[in-house]
């Protein structure tokens, strides 16, 4: 709670301690037992040199997202409860939880209803899985099972990516042997797959099972693709639709779900996050998967020491890679049932709002460059030196406004060059905290130019 009071006036640097930290929490491990409070005392006090705030309202690094109160509270249930949620005989509440958040999900993002679910440790995870599914599926669609025949002399399956994609996205297709598939299709530097680089991949790949992956929020930019196009055309050449949604997909619960997500619900998975735009404590990725046959058929191994013959309830470990694991609906249903939809919509929009006001200030100054345009949340920022070399003052300026102590933001790269990419996701930031960042960005820009005048 002391944590938590301090935050809002903490600076949000990244402390310098790595010697320090191992020589206090380090050393050889102990022989004999410690008093349970010691233990504690000797945490927090590596704490207090250690850690990240990330939860601070100006804290704008990566995509990190804060904590909603009922969320947090929720979290430090779980583990007092400490349910391993395999199958339903081990936690009733979580198997409870998960099919009503299931259905509270698939309302919120407007999806086919019989959408299945998944709570997964991040949304890599969340894309391995949507990627395993599809793997099985298209495959099967070539008398091919995955799951017993192996990728050995299977189909050669084409995977057709956005050339922006998420690292973590290619990580799943590696995982998955689906590799030496991938095929890179052009978005003209504006992150979005273009309706000419789609038409040429799919020609490409005709008479193969074919997987396409697109995005719903670009993590530097924030862009998504043409996602009417683009499930229009993988289900004509009888594909299937992956969609890393790690932070957009919360924009489906606001009136973007018509326009800027028009033909979100056409895919034919979704991987997302609890933990970035929700509100919740980390971990939690969701997977959603229009097919829960083949959702299950990814997942088929089961063992016999755990009773799954109890088909009236969830088992959450058929729907998730995991056998015994962490409760992570609970914050989940805790955020969802605080926040309600409009409370979600409200938190996106404002986020949008925060992030149009940011890019509005900066993009006033001279030499200050918006990367692009602002889509959602995010804003990538670059700056120009009247006489020196962009790239280098731009990683300067970050330099100089990492260290300040008025807010942070981590860099990044875009269409080449270097930007400061500033992440608006967390619940806690306000309009003031907005505008004492602009003024702090500015100076260090300011500053580094005349310096060298
Ligand atoms: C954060 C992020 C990911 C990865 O999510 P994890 O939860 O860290 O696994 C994937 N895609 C995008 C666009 C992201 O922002």
């Amino acid at each position: 709670m002391d944590y938590l009071a301090d935050l809002p006036d903490r600076p949000p640097l990244v402390p310098d301690c790595d010697g320090e930290l191992r020589q206090r929490m380090g050393g050889a491990l102990p022989a004999s037992p410690a008093a349970p409070r010691d233990v504690l005392e000797l945490l927090l006090e590596g704490a207090d040199l250690g850690i990240c705030p990330s939860g601070s309202g100006r804290y704008f690094g990566y995509v990190a997202g804060g904590i909603l109160p009922a969320a947090l509270a929720a979290d430090w249930l779980t583990s007092v409860w400490d349910q391993a949620c395999s199958v339903y005989e081990l936690s009733p509440l979580t198997s409870v939880l998960e099919d009503v958040c299931r259905g509270w999900l698939v309302d919120l993002f407007g999806l086919p209803p019989d959408t299945s679910v998944s709570f997964t440790p991040a949304c890599t995870y969340a894309s391995l899985l949507g990627l395993a599914a599809a793997r099985h599926k298209v495959l099967a669609g070539r008398g091919w099972d995955v799951a017993t025949q192996g990728m050995t002399g299977a189909p050669p399956v084409t995977v057709l990516v956005n050339e922006t994609i998420h690292a973590s996205v290619l990580r799943s297709l590696h995982i998955l042997g689906l590799g030496g598939g991938i095929r890179e299709l052009a978005t003209g530097g504006r992150g979005r797959i273009t309706p000419q680089a789609l038409a040429a991949g799919l020609e490409q790949a005709a008479g193969t099972p074919v997987i396409v992956c697109g995005h719903v929020g670009e993590v530097n930019t924030g862009a998504v693709d043409d996602l009417h196009l683009l499930a229009g055309s993988v289900h004509q050449a009888g594909g299937w639709l992956h969609l890393d949604a790690a932070f957009g997909m919360w924009a489906a619960a606001t009136s973007r779900r018509h326009t800027l997500l028009h033909g979100l619900d056409l895919a034919d998975s979704w991987a997302t996050d609890a933990h970035k735009w929700l509100n919740v404590p980390y971990d939690c990725g969701i997977a959603l998967i229009a097919d829960p046959g083949a959702h299950r058929a990814a997942l088929a191994t089961a063992p016999d020491y755990l009773n799954l013959s109890d088909t009236q309830h969830r088992h959450p470990m058929q729907w998730e890679l995991g056998f015994a694991r962490r409760s992570r609906v609970i914050p989940v249903w805790a955020a969802l049932r605080q926040l309600g939809k409009d409370g979600v919509a409200q938190l996106v929009d404002r986020h949008c709002a925060l992030a149009g006001r940011l890019a509005t200030h900066l993009a006033a100054e001279p030499g200050v460059h918006i990367a692009g345009e602002v889509v959602l949340n995010q804003v990538p920022v670059w700056f120009e030196h009247p006489s020196l070399d962009s790239e280098a003052h731009t990683r300067q300026v970050a330099e100089a406004f990492q260290h300040q102590g008025v807010a942070w933001a981590s860099t990044s790269r875009w269409n080449g060059r270097p930007v400061l990419r500033l992440s608006i996701i967390n619940w806690a930031t306000t309009e003031q905290d907005i505008d004492q960042t602009a003024r702090s960005l500015i100076a260090c820009h300011r500053t580094l130019v005349q310096r060298s005048a």
